[in-house]
């Protein structure tokens, strides 16, 4: 099965419409412009795409994938490093924008993508594993990676989802998420081409917009769900759709009880990452637990193993780097064999970096990354995500972040980073050691105006502490 063929068998299956920051075209129209697309890019390679959220963007990304050519989505806010860093490093030969966008291509040739021009000329596609995409991770770590994403690891995990997620062409599917990450492109775009279902790309992702929108299906990373909490009106409008669906970065429990209580979902939560697209998830017909993110997709194997390799016993309390192999994952790294040679072990199962725990019936919890959330003080070993919680858990405290810092005799320290009410340092540090053990208490908080974070609200913690 190939990636599009919900979309280049028959404009019948095309979803009924898409639209995109307020413009709307029926699915029909759109396979014509994207077709038009595919004539003018035939026969190039990869091609970058200005990854604004207009309608444009979409015609641009499916017409290069009916032609067969792989798609390098270019984050629209970019600064020159960043954009920099992608087009070169990518080896697009053109790049796709909207004819009335101002874009800086830098070398390469821009081709203006119109909604007037249509064709109904056909495309054959390219086989399975030609990649689809190139994507780059958030760069959370250290300069972003080139994911080659092949349409069969695409379409497995988009068919995995369907399966988690009782995804049809009966879903309406509102998001505003970024279109150049797996999440708002894989997930928010392809996912609804695939399946059939119309989307309503709400531009940015106001609660106010999510609310109006009228979805089935809604996704958003744990920032959107927290605002949307906090907005009582927006969260009970809600209460006619589906599905909520949270990832891309942990959702506090918190969150998950607020969002419950207003709109009476239990939002499902899923884990993934760039490199392996998403490879477990709560299921919409199972248990939906806050602080979990749920069972592997159908084909996707797990495990946990300790640092040097040896297996750590899924009881449900044990910690250890999560493995996976399965249909989802990527095709390797462009132009970093450094990193493709440290990030697979020798038996084949990729290294997410993550620690998790995994009960007896399988649910997962991602506890947070081996690199900066394994806090290693004093001869114990403290996941920051418990801390988190933790702190979330007093009244006064909005957002946590904690890491480890250096320290001269305990290796490193507990620090935490609060947005919230004003309150004493000594009053959170000692509300933490009445919940957990004391040692996992943090030496020091800091009380900050807001937590460092990139496009998908994650927390950049190597910019703390
Ligand atoms: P880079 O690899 O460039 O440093 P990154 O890892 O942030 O950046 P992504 O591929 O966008 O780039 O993000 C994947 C990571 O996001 C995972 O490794 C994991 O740490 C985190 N993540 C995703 N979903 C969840 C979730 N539901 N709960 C906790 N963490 C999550
Ligand atoms: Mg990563």
């Amino acid at each position: 099965m190939t990636l599009l063929t919900a979309l280049s068998r028959s404009p019948d299956d095309c979803p009924d419409a898409v639209r995109v920051s307020g413009r709307s075209i029926p699915g029909t129209h759109l396979l014509e412009s994207a077709t038009a697309v595919a004539d003018r890019v035939h026969g190039l390679d990869r091609v970058a795409v200005s990854a604004v959220a207009s309608l444009e963007t979409v015609v641009a990304i499916v017409g290069a994938l009916l032609a067969g050519v792989t798609v390098v989505p270019v984050p629209p806010d970019s600064g020159p490093m960043e954009r920099d860093h992608i087009l070169r490093d990518s080896g697009a030969g053109a790049m796709l924008a909207a004819a009335d966008e101002r874009v800086d291509g830098g070398t390469l040739p821009v081709v203006p993508v119109s909604l007037r021009d249509r064709s109904t000329s056909h495309h054959r596609e390219p086989d399975d594993e030609r990649p689809a995409l190139i994507l780059y991770t958030s760069g959370t770590t250290g300069l972003p990676k080139g994911v080659l994403l092949s349409r069969r690891a695409i379409a497995a995990c988009l068919d995995g989802l369907a399966d988690a997620w009782s995804w049809t062409p009966d879903d309406r599917l509102v998001h505003g998420l970024p279109l150049f990450h797996v999440h708002g492109l894989v997930l928010g775009l392809l996912g609804p081409l695939r399946h059939g279902s119309r989307l309503d790309h709400v531009g940015v992702p106001r609660p106010e917009r999510y609310a109006a929108a009228d979805g089935t299906l809604l996704f958003g990373v744990p920032t959107v769900w927290s605002r949307i909490g906090s907005n009582p009106a927006a969260a009970r409008a809600l209460r006619g759709a589906r599905l909520l669906v949270s990832g891309s970065a942990p959702l506090p429990p918190a969150v998950f009880e607020r969002m419950w209580a207003l709109s009476g979902h239990r939002v499902v939560e899923r884990y993934g990452m760039t490199e392996t697209l998403i490879t477990v998830s709560a299921r919409a017909d199972g248990l939906r637990e806050a602080g979990t993110v749920g069972l592997p997709l159908p084909g996707v194997r797990t495990r946990l193993v300790d640092e040097h390799g040896a297996a750590v016993a899924s009881d449900g309390t044990g910690m250890g780097e999560l493995l996976v192999r399965g249909p989802t994952l990527f095709s390797g790294y462009l132009n970093r064999p450094d990193a493709d040679a440290t990030t697979w072990t020798d038996d084949g199962w990729f290294r997410t970096g993550d620690i998790a725990t995994i009960a007896p019936d399988g649910r997962h919890r991602i506890v947070g990354r081996a690199s900066t959330d394994l806090i290693k003080s004093g001869g114990y070993r403290i996941g920051a995500g418990e801390v988190e919680d933790a702190l979330l858990a007093h009244p006064a405290v909005r957002e946590a972040a904690v890491v480890g810092s250096p320290h001269p005799d305990l290796g490193q320290q507990v620090v935490a980073y609060v947005v919230g009410d004003r309150v004493a340092e000594s009053e959170l540090i000692s509300f933490v050691a009445g919940l957990l053990a004391v040692h996992k208490r943090p030496r020091r908080v800091h009380l900050v105006d807001e937590l460092p974070r990139n496009a998908l609200g994650k927390v950049q913690k190597s910019r703390l502490g």
